[in-house]
């Protein structure tokens, strides 16, 4: 199944099915009805919330064979039904971000000039406008200053402000806003009804909530949903699908904090950590909707602001009720815990912890940025580990822990280390050493060489920067966002997996998801997106979920062994890389 079929399906047809942009249809009806549409039309808004759909609509009002004109588009005669198949050839749509050729597009628009084959009107759709090159731009003012009675041009931007002055000038303008949460969740539910798809409670609103005002991305995730989950669609599946945690848990713990209420706000905590949800995403989640009180607190102006008209009014509520100062205080401890809980071995303690101090330490209690504890005795850890400052060099006998490799005092750290340091202190490690981590991979217990040091040294460098890169994930994505919404909205179905030597392996669902992302103008958007952060070319590829296999070189089993939690640990405390990995001895 093809995605975001389900919102090609259900375009509306007409504009009583039009979900929103009441303002814009109103506008239009009447100038359809009283015979006076302009010969250009610019609609600007975010992406997803209906330009097009509407630029359609137009195009068919102006073409419609329905006697009356209050009736059009009547979506049943044949042009309105051609215009919805696409064949229509007089109504030409362009997509300006995929058009790169820039002969291409100045020539389309330069044909204008005829008149068309069948239709009253000849219409065009530009997308994404403001990427047309300044060549093209050069051809659609000239053509905008002087329009022939058959064109009709319908341009759509997500940034207005890159439209030169003198086109904007010539248009008729709409502005379009995001749908409210309601709006898209009743959408959602419609549609969902209509085709079979079974929602339990709660659900439509996190694919709304998640949307975040694009019906296109609403749909998309429906219908994600719907082929993967047999039986009806929770909440749950929803989190899952989107990594998300239970926004209902972040707002518990939100409306408990500004409550001064402990009890509660351990509640939620522990909530969230008896759902297997990921903490870390948790702690995000809170820190974006505590940004978000802050700022509405701060300037009062939900622009600002990426939301829903229903979240609004919660978040202004919560703003009224907070003291900046505190707002403040959480933003900067909720945030310095994506590094711990990225590295603890102790669960959602260092949440639990920052929970008590939110509430316990007074208001404007600046964080001093403590250095890292020390353990008083170190920890057991598995892997033969060698300080990143040094020579990788063989652990030297008796014991290999991770004591005897550690880092001399003097040795600079080099650890790659987040931007901001932790404000709290981290979990202090405490005298009963953890449970051993699972027993696949322990230390080597002897004096013996690594079997390639180099080796050893490449993959923790290429693994330091996969982690880095799930770390960043969502930024990553956002990074692609402007560029193009789809490959974004195929990333969102992919994860960091690997990396080899100068090529990032992303790990996708589906070979449909493998195929449009190493589609060499999608893939280009990637590379250059992840050349931007990372300051290096990088090539990626990707591989579909479940055909990997166990590792069996060294490598391969240095990246099993990081992931446990106690290594990591070990590893960041010391600012060591792991050089050897030996199979556990039998007793
Ligand atoms: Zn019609």
């Amino acid at each position: 199944m093809a995605v975001q079929s389900l919102y090609r399906k259900w375009r509306s047809q007409t504009f009583a099915e039009l979900v929103g942009q009441e303002h814009v249809v109103q506008t239009l009806r009447n100038a359809i009805a009283e015979d006076r549409v302009g010969h250009a039309y610019l609609f600007t808004g975010p992406r997803g919330v209906g330009k097009t759909t509407m630029a359609r609509l137009l195009a068919k009002a102006v073409n419609c064979l329905h006697p009356d004109p209050a009736a059009r588009p009547c979506g049943t005669c044949e042009m309105c039904t051609a215009i919805a198949e696409g064949r229509a050839v007089d109504v030409i749509e362009m997509d300006a971000a995929s058009h790169t050729s820039v002969e291409d597009a100045r020539e389309i628009i330069e044909r204008v000039q005829f008149r068309p084959s069948v239709a009253r009107m000849k219409v065009y759709i530009i997308d994404e406008t403001h990427m047309l090159s300044t060549a093209a731009f050069n051809a659609l003012l000239k053509t905008l200053e002087e329009p022939p009675d058959h064109a009709l041009f319908i341009l759509a931007t997500t940034e207005v402000h890159k439209v030169p002055a003198t086109i904007l000038s010539r248009c008729q303008r709409f502005t379009f806003v995001r749908h409210s949460v309601t709006s898209m969740a009743a959408h959602v539910r419609r549609i969902a009804a209509a085709e079979g798809i079974a929602l339990a409670d709660g659900a439509p609103e996190a694919i709304a909530r998640a949307a975040t005002g694009s019906m296109r991305d609403a749909l998309g995730i429906l219908e994600q949903l719907a082929s993967f989950v047999e039986g009806p669609i929770t909440l749950h599946h929803v989190q899952r699908l989107l990594g998300m945690t239970a926004a209902a848990e972040v707002d518990a713990l939100i409306a408990a904090l500004l409550a001064a209420d402990l009890t509660a706000a351990l509640r939620a905590v522990n909530a969230v950590a008896n759902q297997g949800a990921d903490l870390r995403q948790f702690a995000r989640d809170l820190v974006e909707r505590l940004r978000a009180v802050m700022l509405l607190k701060a300037t009062g102006d939900r622009t600002l602001l990426d939301l829903g008209d229903d979240e609004a009014a919660q978040l202004a509520q919560w703003a009224q009720q907070a003291e900046m100062t505190a707002l403040v205080q959480w933003v900067k401890l909720f945030s310095n815990l994506d590094y711990q809980l990225r590295t603890t071995p102790y669960g959602h303690l260092p949440l639990e912890v920052a929970v008590v101090e939110a509430l316990l330490a007074p208001a404007p209690a600046a964080q001093p940025a403590a250095p890292r504890p020390q353990p008083a005795r170190p920890q057991p850890a598995t892997p033969v580990v060698a300080p990143r400052s040094q020579p990788v060099v063989p652990a030297e006998p008796p014991r290999p822990s991770v004591a005897s490799q550690r880092a001399p005092a003097d040795s600079p750290p080099v650890a790659p280390s987040p931007p901001s340091e932790p404000a709290m202190p981290a979990p202090a490690p405490v005298a009963d050493p953890p449970p051993p981590p699972p027993a696949a991979w322990v230390a080597a217990q002897q004096a013996r060489p690594p079997a390639d040091p180099a080796v050893a040294r490449a993959a923790d460098a290429e693994l330091s920067l996969l982690e880095q890169l799930e770390a960043t994930w969502e930024d990553f994505k956002r990074d692609v966002r402007p560029r193009s919404p789809t490959v974004q909205a195929l990333l969102n179905s992919a994860r960091p997996y690997d990396v080899e030597g100068n090529t990032i392996v992303l790990l996708v669902s589906s070979s449909f998801h493998k195929e449009r992302l190493e589609e060499p103008k999608n893939r280009a958007i990637i590379e250059e997106v992840l050349r931007r952060r990372l300051g290096k070319v990088y090539a990626v590829r990707c591989t579909i979920e479940g055909k990997s296999v166990e590792p069996t070189d060294l490598r391969g089993k240095i990246r099993e062994a990081r992931k446990d939690e106690l290594v990591r640990a070990a590893l960041n405390i010391f600012d060591a890389q792991i050089v050897d990995i030996e199979p556990l001895e039998p007793e």
